[in-house]
């Protein structure tokens, strides 16, 4: 089946400097780099990479060729990729001598997704197919519902997390994916024990310590494996990505899950975003490797 993602595009614009600024201050940097990210994008990314068969439903502005360059560099089709009269998604990410970082995100093409655009995509895919989004476009609940309706199963990132878009979607969903952090929050938030967050399936990340599937009343645990992390970034992502092409080509969870926490480990040995996340081939050498 095909694994339908609507998600952003961003061009990470990563600025290493020897102190943050202060407010007025301005400071030459030390180095500059820009990488392709956004978290629609590295999921997509990931589950291409892992095998699946995806389709990335996103927008992009006049500015958005190197994007689109970079996305079909990465194998994934522009054919619903959309231009849009606003700029192309971005991120400036600033990482001190520490490795600290402070990050300002512009939304723009991401949150400006036409509803047709959206709406082409969905009559375009199969009772069976996935559906999944993420909190950082527009048309999330609207399209999860038509997807619902159709027959797709639905599936939800609740990252960047805001409590008010998670309960929204919350309802819609056959699979909600958090970390732990968030899985927290939204309990919090809807006054529930986190192990009873109301959705059909539940897939909680905890980075060094492994993740967990809930499914009713069963549940799934996977150990992370011991590696040195490097770059964290994107690393739910990846698991999130690898995790949908491993339960779309038929593996059962505990041996989708094992992919995926191979996957995590591959790219948080890796500096970067959608440049760390591992290939097919890449995770079955790991495991290999591992067993
Ligand atoms: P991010 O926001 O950085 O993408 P996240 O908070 O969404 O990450 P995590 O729970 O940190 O997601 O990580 C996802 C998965 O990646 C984990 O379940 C684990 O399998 C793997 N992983 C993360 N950190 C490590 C680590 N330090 N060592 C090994 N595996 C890791």
């Amino acid at each position: 089946m095909t694994i339908h993602c609507l998600g952003s595009i961003n061009v990470d614009h990563v600025h290493r400097l020897t102190a943050f600024p202060q407010p007025g201050e301005t400071l030459q940097d030390i180095s500059y780099s820009v990488g392709l990210g956004g978290k629609g994008t590295n999921q997509a990314i990931a589950a291409h990479r892992a095998g699946g068969d995806v389709r990335l439903i996103g927008a992009v502005g006049a500015d958005g060729d190197w994007a689109r360059g970079q996305l079909q560099a990465f194998g994934l089709d522009l054919a619903q990729v959309a231009g849009v009269d606003a700029a192309t998604g971005h991120a400036v990410i600033h990482v001190d001598a520490g490795g600290e970082n402070q990050i300002v995100i512009h939304g723009g093409a991401n949150r400006a997704i036409p509803d047709a655009h959206v709406e082409a995509a969905l009559a375009g895919a199969q009772p069976g197919d996935w559906w999944l989004t993420q909190n950082e476009t527009n048309a999330t609940v609207g399209s999860t519902m038509r997807a619902r309706a159709l027959g797709l199963r639905t599936v939800h990132v609740a990252a960047p997390f805001d409590a008010a878009a998670a309960t929204a979607i919350l309802p819609h969903l056959d699979l909600l994916a958090v970390n732990e952090g968030e899985a927290a929050a939204l309990a919090a938030h809807l006054g529930v024990a986190p192990e009873a967050l109301p959705v059909p399936s539940l897939l909680v990340t905890r980075g060094a310590r492994g993740a967990v599937w809930r499914d009713g009343g069963a549940e799934c645990s996977v150990p992370a494996f011991a590696v040195e992390a490097v770059d964290t970034t994107g690393a739910g992502d990846t698991f999130l990505g690898v995790t949908l092409a491993g339960l779309d080509s038929g593996l059962a969870v505990p041996q989708a899950l094992r992919r995926a926490a191979a996957a995590g480990a591959l790219c948080v040995g890796r500096a970067g975003a959608a440049g760390s996340i591992p290939t097919r081939a890449e995770i079955d050498a790991f495991l290999e490797n591992s067993a």
